[in-house]
């Protein structure tokens, strides 16, 4: 078996080695082999495991959405029989990459209203358009969209939030992705609740139906926000998680808005009021995170909250730059994020990643602030962590859950490769995803969805937008 450290910045890649790879598509037929599910090969295997290593011809076994072996191609290929293999050559195999926080169905608004102030974004588009035509339909359709767009860019989990959580999580168990599925708590008349107490309800609702029901999807709670629920709605938010044993998803200071709003009700920053209140008394995901001091980044790492950074909405919205780089070094939870794809445009985790790193080197006017290798790492195995399912996903290793994909090497823009982990981060983008296996299912295989009917998606998806052109257009005649 043989391991090179990614600590080795330069790993030198020959394309040519892919050569040395099996490309049968059948399985082995050595009649001594365990049999199992399926065999995923590479030029390279990125385990992104706690030693970071990574297999030159590598290749991973897979049996009942299980991880069993990873190694070299050739022993895998000695030791497995497999029902299907995905063929190595040109191929990079690595963790799916995982969005730790978006509004999936917000794609049938992306481009709506664009370069606005965000007051007159939310009050003239978006709020209007959603209280207009936020129904199960809408949601099915642009779930849809989003998890089409997610598994052809790499993307394996996403923590999403947003209205009818039911139909989120039925598309989530049909497309075969892997979804943290929060239930939108916000104090105000919603798509699909009244108010705080209501959205409360019906989110404990979700989570029973859901809890336990198909090992990919976790209900959770989504609290909007501190400006969009008070401090005993926050409470109620935790205590109700707690008592359904689940976890939470929230905004938490994302903008000079809210941490002036804050300060101006609570007295206190969000993550003061939160840990004044013991909202971080269970397993917190809270995104953005782009105005935390030195003594509440102290506080997240205490109380272990994971933190999602937004790179691109962030930018858009003219949020702020978040300190990711001092959160890192004080050992908080990082993951990243598109957040919706009305404030990013888009569902790209490779663009996130590289915005991640260029965004802290521009602003500490630094190069080394944020290395390729970091910011892979916040994309799958810590992002994992962050959000609370570190033990299952976010790396190849035995035993956990095979959440894979394959990535196509052979772009001229991946022409030559010198060190694999800087191309991934700097280079690769969504088209050159080629395969996704997510629980030991292949979702798509060179570039083909085997999950979602796409033509029929965009269709609807059209047909959809049509009306809500038209909507916004007499709204803001
Ligand atoms: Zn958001």
């Amino acid at each position: 078996m043989k391991r090179i450290s990614i600590c080795f910045s330069f790993v030198f890649v020959s394309l040519s080695l892919a050569a040395c790879n099996p490309s049968q598509e059948q399985g082995s037929s050595m009649a001594d082999a365990d049999q199992i599910d399926l065999i995923i090969m590479g030029d390279y295997v990125i385990s992104m495991d706690g030693s970071s290593s990574v297999y030159k011809d590598g290749a991973v076994a897979i049996d009942e959405g299980l991880i069993l072996a990873v190694g070299d191609a050739a022993d895998i290929s000695a030791e497995y029989s497999a029902a299907e293999i995905l063929p190595g050559e040109n191929r990079i195999v690595m963790p799916g990459l995982v969005n730790g926080h978006s509004h999936a169905a917000m794609t049938l608004l992306r481009g709506v209203a664009d370069d606005l102030a965000l007051m007159d974004w939310l009050n003239n588009y978006i709020f209007p358009a959603e209280v207009q035509f936020v129904d199960t339909e809408f949601v099915r359709i642009g779930t849809e969209l989003a998890c089409w767009e997610m598994i052809r860019g790499g993307t394996t989990t996403f923590v999403d939030m947003y209205y009818f959580p039911d139909t989120i999580a039925q598309v989530v168990d049909s497309c075969g992705m892997r979804a943290m599925i929060s239930a939108t708590v916000i104090d105000q008349r919603s798509p699909d609740a009244e108010n705080a107490a209501d959205s409360i309800r019906k989110g404990i609702g979700f989570i029973e139906r859901w809890k336990n029901k198909n090992s990919r999807i976790t209900p959770i709670f989504g609290p909007h926000a501190n400006y969009t629920l008070n401090a005993e709605q926050l409470k109620a938010t935790r205590a109700a998680a707690i008592e359904h044993d689940t976890s939470i998803s929230i905004h938490m200071s994302e903008s000079p808005f809210e941490l002036q709003y804050s300060k101006d009700t609570f007295g206190m920053t969000s993550v003061e009021l939160a840990e004044s209140i013991g909202f971080f008394d269970g397993p917190t995901i809270a995104a953005h995170m782009v105005w935390p001091t030195e003594e509440e980044i102290s506080i997240l790492v205490e109380r272990k909250v994971g933190v999602i950074h937004n790179p691109t909405s962030n930018m858009k919205i003219a949020s702020g730059i978040s300190p990711v780089a001092e959160m890192l070094q004080a050992g908080v939870r990082m993951g990243l994020g598109t957040d919706g794809a009305a404030s990013n445009n888009d569902l790209d985790m490779w663009e996130e990643m590289r915005l991640a790193a260029f965004l802290q080197k521009v602003d500490r006017m630094d190069p080394v602030v944020m290395s390729a290798p970091t910011v892979l790492k916040m994309a799958t195995s810590g992002g994992a962590t962050a959000i609370g399912l570190g033990d299952t996903i976010g790396s190849i290793e035995v035993g956990k859950r095979a959440d894979i994909i394959q990535v196509a090497f052979d772009d001229v823009h991946h022409v030559p490769t010198y060190d694999v982990i800087s191309h991934l981060v700097y280079v690769t983008d969504e088209q050159d995803v080629a395969s996704v296996v997510v629980d030991g299912k292949v979702l798509m295989k060179d570039r083909q969805l085997l999950t979602i009917d796409t033509k029929r998606v965009a269709e609807e998806a059209k047909a959809f937008a049509t009306e809500i052109q038209t909507a916004l257009y007499e709204l803001n005649r």
